[in-house]
């Protein structure tokens, strides 16, 4: 099985298309080859120059060495475990070679080029023989909510007998322009999807590698639910736990809204309550409450900031500014700024939300930020989120004390969060009032807290 993985010179930068191997931490001049459990891969480049430069890995898998060791084969021809697709059609034994072959690049790091791994870049990735089963059109469904261009032609069963019809694979061309980790993640996950098989056991430890390679797209992918399903191969209890680790807290994934929704409609009632026409977002990231603040009339002006000017880029996407009605648009504000900085741009608002951001902060920064928000701005009403750690025993695919993410710095538990609010607000004048969101444990608490700070004098 091949796939092919291919740059241009960087437009912006100038960088020559070979750099691609400074990102691979594979030389465009050698071969490199590698063994995997059943079979061995090899990493070259049919082409390098400085404007164009394709990565080919290819993965040899030895049937019979695949065929060893498995039980249970109660059906199928007798023949099917040394003929069959395997070497030949993209597959899980492929996301696995990727792992092995470019696990560095999946991480993002490169020695040499860090700006070049950071930045998006524009890639091109052939997959000849791509399985893909259910319906024809599952590729662009997968992949074009990510932002690729996608050409795909269904392979027919047999060249030579076209009357026997189409086969379930795709030759699948994907054009786009993303960071190499996003690619890298975005098919990792995704081939298995296609294929709708694992050619390895999965547990627990998959929920746990949905969760980082997915990060930052799957949670929002509108395929969401399909994707789970196929990649934890429509096991119930792996798939309840997926619900939790991407915010439905009780598994019932068709029935309970998210925690995420969860808190955004707990945080926005407060807002309402508040009777906030001017409000602010901090640490807007993507916009994911902006949403539907700008949904409601009652919040005639809106602000979103945040520290990164890359959140700040995708809350304009998801936020699909450029389509909204200019009344609409004309009643938000998107800003780069640190809540670790006085601003004079935050003072005068009605409300202000930090929606899961002060576990971002080193905690020894918090006192800055408290100073910053309710000591300087000083908006009337303020709404703070954050994980409560103590929930965290409830999920499964956590080790003891690990925190939900891993940008947390700190995951606190109500003791400790209720301290900070209850100083905070002696500290600044405001009275604080904590209320549980989603799920709620009769001994660990909620899985997000809430306090709600109110001015004491204007
Ligand atoms: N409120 C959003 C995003 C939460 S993630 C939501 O609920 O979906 C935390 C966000 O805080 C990130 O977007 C991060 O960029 C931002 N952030 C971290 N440190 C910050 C700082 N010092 N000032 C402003 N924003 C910050």
């Amino acid at each position: 099985m091949l796939l092919t993985l291919s740059t241009t010179r960087h437009p912006e930068s100038g960088s020559p298309a070979t750099d691609l191997g400074f990102l691979l931490h594979k030389h465009p001049e050698r071969v490199f080859t590698f063994t995997l459990p059943s079979g061995q891969g090899q990493v070259f480049y049919p082409e390098a120059s400085e404007e164009r430069c394709t990565a080919a890995l290819l993965v040899q898998l030895d049937p019979v060495q695949l065929s060893r060791g498995r039980t249970g084969q109660a059906s199928g021809a007798p023949l099917e475990p040394y003929v069959n697709d395997r070497p030949y059609a993209a597959s899980s034994f492929l996301t696995g070679a990727l792992r092995e072959a470019f696990g560095t690049a999946m991480s993002g790091r490169s020695r040499e080029r860090q700006e070049l791994a950071d930045a998006a870049l524009p890639f091109e990735v052939h997959l000849p023989a791509l399985p893909s089963r259910g319906s024809p059109d599952l590729a662009g469904r997968l992949f074009g909510p990510l932002g690729y261009t996608l050409d795909a032609r269904v392979l027919p069963l047999d060249d030579h007998f076209p009357e026997w019809g189409d086969s379930p694979y795709l030759d699948l061309k994907l054009s786009g322009t993303v960071q190499l980790k996003a690619l890298l993640a975005h098919l990792s996950i995704l081939i298995p999807v296609l294929d709708d098989a694992k050619h390895y056991f999965v547990d627990e430890g998959e929920v746990e590698r949905l969760g980082r390679l997915g990060e930052g797209w799957l949670e929002m992918h509108p395929e969401r639910e399909l994707i789970l399903r196929r990649a934890l191969k429509h096991q119930r209890d792996l798939l309840r736990l997926a619900a939790v680790k991407f915010g439905e807290p009780d598994g019932s994934a068709a029935a309970a809204p998210s925690l995420n929704a969860q808190r955004l409609a707990a945080v926005e009632a407060e807002l309402i309550a508040s009777g906030a026409a001017r409000v602010l977002d901090l640490g807007c990231g993507e916009g994911h409450l902006l949403r539907p603040l700008l949904g409601n009339p009652q919040f005639r002006e809106i602000v979103g900031m945040d520290v990164s000017p890359r959140e700040l880029k995708r809350a304009e996407r998801f936020l699909r500014l450029d389509e909204l009605p200019p009344t609409v648009r004309a009643r938000l504000t998107l800003m780069q700024g640190s809540l670790t900085y006085t601003d004079a741009r935050l003072r005068g608002y009605d409300a202000a939300a930090l929606v899961e951001v002060i576990e971002h902060l080193d905690e020894g920064r918090l006192w800055t930020l408290a100073r910053v928000v309710f000591g300087d701005a000083r908006p009337g009403t303020v709404v703070v989120t954050t994980p409560n750690a103590e929930y965290n025993a409830r999920y499964a695919f956590l080790e003891e004390g690990e925190a939900r993410h891993q940008d947390h710095r700190f995951e606190w538990d109500r003791g400790a969060f209720q301290g900070w609010a209850t100083r905070v607000g002696d500290t600044f004048g405001y009275g604080v009032t904590f209320r549980p969101v989603g799920q709620e444990d009769a001994a660990l608490g909620p899985a997000t807290q809430m306090a709600v700070f109110a001015r004491k004098n204007p």
